[in-house]
């Protein structure tokens, strides 16, 4: 008998039966899809797979609790985690990724990719034809808007934008996890008593006051960010091994060759992520409307971030001040690869509405401010590690 793909998830209770049910219930893989997908859902299996073994393992140290997954069966752009009670005979944690959000990441960098005019220096980029690419606006639910999916005729390029995508599912699953991991669940639940933390929230729900909100969703960026690139750099000192297959061996180059490219290639991944949520540019005046940091500042908040680890890690040797240039310039790339496959010029408005003062600096500060009230509550729930200061 075939094996079930995505696997089923390893815990289960009651509440948590109900959430899924509710949403669409597990999606399981049919008959009807190729060799590739396949292997991209095993690929993802054993990512997560190892993902929840080193979060048990390293992170879960004061609290200990098992952690497990489910895919759903809905073709919205969403996430969610789940935390059980501490009451439950063995406590868990899960998290919860649509089915949509892993077509539409497959999807967008596909697409990326099938447009001969971006990222021309990966593989053979005049393989590629422009006409197969256009779209009319980025959807977040491509399960039902778009008929075919694009795949790069590049065979390198191909498997290169399936590691960008991989490194966007990372990110996002990894953010999940550290909502769980640093108490946020509980902090929800004490809040607001819902038992989930849904990512894009469903309307007329009870809502936490939205500089909370996004210090919650900041700390779960930090966490996330800080875990991918240290994937992406453990990644870079591969060395290729006899056997190898030359195609996987390219996109490693392409991917990881050096500590820019490394990080390019989380930055361009992450930035694309956060774009396909609605492009909405930053407003100092009208920011406190939205539950997360929107996608702009969400993206230099993030830059703030990785400057710290390159200026504090000389030994990485990347220049925190080259390392803020360049990341403007790749998420300038990303407008213009987006540009490109909806065939008209990038947009660049999201990032002058950030770059063209210091207002975002200011609500920075306003967004901490709410992280030191609320760390004291955190600190009782969190599963281990140390929270930011
Ligand atoms: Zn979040």
């Amino acid at each position: 008998m075939r094996k079930i793909l995505p696997t089923p998830p390893s815990i289960m209770n009651d509440e948590l039966e109900k959430i899924i049910e509710s949403k669409g219930g597990l999606f399981v893989l049919d008959s009807e899809h190729t060799i590739n997908t396949i292997q991209i859902f095993e690929t993802i299996n054993s990512i997560f797979d190892r993902l929840i073994l080193e979060a048990e393992q390293e992170l879960y140290k004061d609290k200990p609790r098992k952690i497990s997954y489910g895919i759903i069966a809905n073709t919205n752009f969403n996430a969610f985690a789940y935390a059980s009670s501490q009451e439950e005979e063995k406590p868990f944690d899960f998290v919860g990724i649509n089915i949509g959000t892993i077509f539409t990441l497959l999807d967008i960098f596909g697409r990326i990719l099938s447009h001969p005019d971006n990222l021309t220096n990966v593989g053979n980029s005049s393989l590629e034809k422009a006409e197969r690419t256009y779209i009319s606006y980025l959807s977040t639910d491509v399960m039902k808007t778009q008929s075919m999916s694009c795949i790069p005729n590049c065979h390198i390029r191909n498997s290169y934008s399936t590691n960008l995508m991989i490194t966007a599912l990372k990110f996002l699953f990894y953010h999940e996890i550290t909502h769980l991991r640093n108490g946020h669940l509980e902090f929800i639940k004490e809040e607001l008593n819902y038992s989930y933390y849904q990512e894009a929230m469903d309307t007329g729900r009870k809502r936490l006051d939205p500089v909370i909100h996004q210090a919650l969703e900041m700390d779960a960026d930090s966490g996330a960010i800080l875990k991918v690139l240290n994937e992406s750099f453990k990644l870079m000192n591969l060395s290729p091994r006899d056997g190898v297959d030359l195609n996987i061996l390219a996109v490693f180059n392409y991917s990881y060759l050096d500590i820019r490219i490394s990080t390019k290639t989380v930055v361009f991944s992450t930035y694309i992520l956060f774009r396909l949520f609605d492009f909405i540019e930053w407003n100092y005046f009208n920011q406190d409307k939205e539950t997360h940091p929107q996608p702009p500042i969400r993206m230099f908040w993030l830059s703030c971030t990785i400057y710290e680890i390159f200026r504090i890690r000389p030994e990485y040797n990347y220049n925190a001040d080259t390392f803020i240039s360049d990341a403007t310039k790749i998420m300038l790339e990303a407008e213009i690869t987006l540009g490109k496959i909806k065939n008209e010029e990038p947009d660049t408005r999201g990032i002058q509405s950030v770059v063209s003062t210091n207002l975002h600096l200011e609500y920075l500060n306003e967004v901490k401010k709410a992280w030191k009230d609320i760390r004291p509550q955190l600190e009782n729930y969190k599963r281990g590690g140390n929270l930011a200061d």
